[in-house]
């Protein structure tokens, strides 16, 4: 078992499981799972050993899933401490990888040909703000920066990141995403509620309206900078329902919220109480049943924003980044990939390019939308 894991989910866990591993410690995993006698330890289900080796999780080398789109990891840690998440307890502090690692990275990967590359973090707009691995290389270099020098290595490749936290999204990080021609017309932006009263118990410095106000920002910026489709920037968001003392007015507000804003996706949670955290001291007093409706409720707004955003497509012919194909009761199938703006588009293939369609996969193509449904497009290739 690994991931983001507290001394209290050892104590729940240590039974069910041979070993206990710790995310920083990754590199080690191979020798700790063949038993290499220094990587032995009594107990294999204690975190504090793969501590003790003082490992920089940032210099891990990357395995790659495939050779057309990957994440690369700019920081990790987070010093936010919202009040219903694990993270600052298990990761520690916010740490930025030096600029200098991630610009090798993504020159190498774009160099073999990699289209689509995700900076990842747990914050990544506070990257180089708080405490660096080294000083130096990242002390004036902030995300809007590191994105403008991305986007300044040439070649064909997209740029997404993820996750942005708002109280951290400047100005220059505005003009920059819409600028920066790389850079996606797509934005994960966590809201996790729309209610003002809510936004403080889980610890997160903002208000719905400065929320709002900073789409809006967003959306002009893309307006004036972008052009065609790209001028509508999609938007989604991470959004937790039933939050301890979540009263149905302050639900109303969150769904109000989620209305104006018209996203294209979001990714809705149950709360769900984790002992280690602040919210763990109040009372889980929304019950499953009210949890679970007010989820449709957001996923029935959601189904039809993001219908509605989708129809600016048909007819459109855009890019897409193929990355499977899929056998259809059709017998010819379909092949799957994702827009600039984050859609999945599936494509039916006609008899002209069942054969080629393998070679397709990893490749940027040219696809004619013909239809939109909720979470996505259906499209054809020329
Ligand atoms: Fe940090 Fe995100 Fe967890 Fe908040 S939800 S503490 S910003 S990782």
């Amino acid at each position: 078992m690994t991931g983001c894991i507290l001394k209290s989910d050892i104590e729940k866990f240590k039974d069910k499981v041979n070993y206990i591993l710790s995310i920083k410690a990754l590199k080690l995993w191979p020798k700790i799972l063949k038993k290499e006698k220094d990587f032995l330890c009594p107990d294999q289900r204690d975190l504090k050993f793969n501590e003790k080796f003082n490992i920089d999780y940032l210099k891990t080398a990357p395995k790659y899933e495939n050779n057309f789109s990957t994440y690369i990891p700019i920081m990790t840690g987070c010093d936010n401490f919202c009040s219903y998440c694990v993270v600052p307890y298990t990761r520690g502090p916010e740490i930025s990888r030096p600029a200098k690692d991630i610009l090798n990275e993504a020159q190498n990967l774009i160099e073999k040909g990699y289209k689509e590359i995700w900076l990842l973090g747990q914050n990544v707009n506070s990257y180089g703000i708080q405490r660096e691995t080294d000083a130096k290389l990242t002390r004036k270099i902030n995300f809007a920066g590191l994105l403008k020098m991305i986007n300044n290595i040439s070649g064909n490749f997209w740029i997404r990141f993820t996750s942005p936290h708002p109280k951290d999204f400047s100005d220059e990080l505005i003009e920059t995403i819409a600028k920066c021609e790389k850079i996606t017309p797509y934005l994960n932006l966590p809201i996790q509620s729309g209610d003002n009263g809510i936004l403080k118990k889980m610890n997160r410095p903002y208000t719905a309206s400065h929320y709002k106000k900073l789409v809006e920002k967003i959306k002009n910026s893309f307006k004036k900078h972008r052009k065609g489709l790209e001028k509508n920037i999609f938007l989604s968001t991470d959004i937790i329902v039933g939050f301890p003392g979540e009263t149905k007015k302050q639900f109303e507000n969150t769904a109000k919220i989620f209305k104006e804003i018209k996203f294209d996706m979001a990714y809705i949670s149950q709360y769900s109480h984790r002992s280690g955290t602040l919210a763990f001291k109040l009372k889980d007093d929304v019950p499953h049943k009210e949890k679970k409706q007010r989820e449709e409720v957001l996923t029935e707004i959601l189904k039809k924003t993001a219908l509605e955003n989708g129809k600016k497509f048909k007819g459109k012919e855009i890019e897409i980044l193929i990355s499977k194909s899929r056998i259809t009761n059709s017998e010819l199938g379909i092949l799957i990939g994702k827009s600039r703006h984050y859609k999945t588009v599936k494509i039916q293939l006609n008899a002209k390019h069942q054969n080629s369609s393998a070679n397709l996969i990893g490749k940027l193509v040219k696809v004619k939308i013909i239809d939109t449904t909720p979470f996505g497009l259906k499209g054809e290739l020329k």
